[in-house]
């Protein structure tokens, strides 16, 4: 019988992340003067311990022994041959997917919320604000506030919170607060309320919210947390990669492609940067973010410095964006929905080492389905997009008859979101094209911006 899950036992856990800032060049986060913000200027935001993270170019960073045994719940997780979908679609190619759907929430977003949540208990911190999107991230780090004993409070995109009801039942499962954004608890919610009382949310409202509630108060001991797109997120996913080729190497195999889903880059970067690292050293890897049409930061928006939610709170990043002001249509992905893209991310994206893809709504779930009646498992909104790319990479190889190895990120189930899976068969989802004239209105936010200059890595 053909292998069809590897695992690693709990001792060959990866006991360091991989930090691809060692191997990059990127360009400074700027604050309001247009200069490069200093680590103090972040500290009313973040704790000291993860702002040193952020701007590190320590090539390997050790994971505390605290992490790791909470990491331990669901880690290692299985990295998966998908024997029945190559079956089904009759390739020559052998598809792998690690499966990141086994944390306690149901995605890889637990591998930074529990670090994070480690580092602000260690900064002496006792309440986390953050923002969600699809709910994901405010279960995954209501998850781990819980394990580390932290208040958390959850602003989230209004559309979600009526569309993912249960998402909330399991913050508060977990002893967390979720409202709905905009709320009228933040200045930056009550302005959006009064111009846009209708507004179906977005994340960069909700973090925006999210900020503001933790750098007003005045008790010191609040913190803010982000789920993605940041320096030091990227770094705690880094350990999906790091698992996957040790898992690979155990079956002799080397990934030809490499593709993940990309909201703000987070889980793509965990399974692929450690495979970039080769990449910039010689292999021959191609390296794929998957991003909705309707959202579609890397693949349409330009690389510009952009700020990283609506009320400007937050420094200008290097990355591509749709405007801090853009609202995306209410597709089901909620975890995609962001209007910009982590720099490490986006950075990779103007240099030519990665290529992003995009896919529809309708695509996404109709690969959703496929997996779902072919692997079993019933995948995210967000997975359903990569999965159709994997698809197609898959049924490419068969057209060119060549044995390509694929290796996607299966970033998380959908048995929370089942609403859009309703909507998909009784055809009541469409697509949304977003067009040109759209995309140009929604860049003038960032017109007046200073430029990203095109470094060079290699
Ligand atoms: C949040 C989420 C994503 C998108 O976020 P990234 O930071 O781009 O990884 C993708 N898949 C699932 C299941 C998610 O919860």
């Amino acid at each position: 019988m053909e292998i069809r899950k590897v695992f690693l036992t709990e001792s060959e856990i990866p006991r360091q992340w991989y930090n691809l800032l060692a191997d990059i060049k990127l360009n400074p986060p700027l604050g309001p003067d247009g200069k490069p913000v200093t680590p103090d200027m972040l500290a009313p935001v973040f704790p000291m311990n993860l702002i040193e993270q952020e701007v590190s170019s320590e090539r390997w960073i050790d994971i505390p022994e605290d992490v790791l045994k909470v990491l331990n719940i669901w880690r290692p997780s299985p990295l998966i041959r998908a024997l029945s979908l190559e079956a089904y679609l009759d390739t020559p190619a052998r598809i792998y997917y690690k499966n990141e759907s086994v944390s306690p929430p149901g995605s890889h977003k637990p591998n930074t919320a529990v670090p994070q949540a480690y580092y602000n208990k260690v900064f002496g911190i006792k309440k986390i604000t953050t923002e969600t999107g699809a709910g994901q991230w405010g279960s995954a780090l209501a998850f781990a506030c819980s394990q580390f004993g932290i208040e958390c409070k959850v602003f989230m995109v209004r559309v979600s919170f009526k569309q993912k009801p249960y998402r909330k039942s399991m913050m508060e499962t977990w002893g967390a607060k979720c409202v709905a954004s905009p709320s009228s608890e933040t200045k930056a919610g009550q302005d959006i309320l009064a111009t846009h009382p209708d507004t179906p949310g977005s994340l960069g409202i909700a973090i925006s919210e999210a900020i503001e509630a933790a750098v007003t108060d005045t008790s010191g001991q609040t913190r803010y947390s982000l789920g993605s797109v940041l320096n030091h997120v990227l770094l705690h996913q880094t350990i999906i990669g790091l698992e996957a080729k040790k898992q690979m190497e155990k079956v002799g195999e080397y990934p030809d492609i490499i593709l993940g889903c990309a909201g703000g880059g987070s889980n793509f970067a965990g399974i692929s940067f450690p495979f970039v690292y080769d990449k910039i050293n010689g292999k021959d890897i191609d390296i794929y973010p998957v991003e909705p049409a309707a959202c579609p930061t890397l693949t349409r928006a330009p690389f510009v410095y952009d700020h990283g939610d609506t009320a400007r709170y937050t420094p200008l990043l290097p990355m591509h964006s749709l405007g801090h002001a853009f609202v995306p249509p209410p597709v089901h992905a909620g975890g995609l929905r962001y209007h910009g893209m982590a720099p490490m991310v986006s950075q990779l994206v103007a240099e030519g080492i990665i290529e992003p893809k995009a896919v529809s709504q309708l695509d996404a779930y109709a690969a959703g389905v496929v997996f779902a009646r072919t692997e079993g498992i019933i995948p995210a909104p967000e997975t359903n997009h990569v999965i159709s790319s994997v698809i197609a990479e898959a049924l490419k190889a068969k057209e060119e008859g060549k044995e390509k190895v694929i290796l996607f990120n299966f970033s998380g189930h959908g048995l929370i979101d089942l609403v859009g899976y309703d909507k998909y068969f009784s055809k009541e989802l469409t697509n949304f094209a977003l067009s040109e004239k759209e995309i140009k209105a929604a860049e003038k936010v960032f017109e007046n911006f200073p430029k990203p200059e095109l470094l060079k890595s290699r």
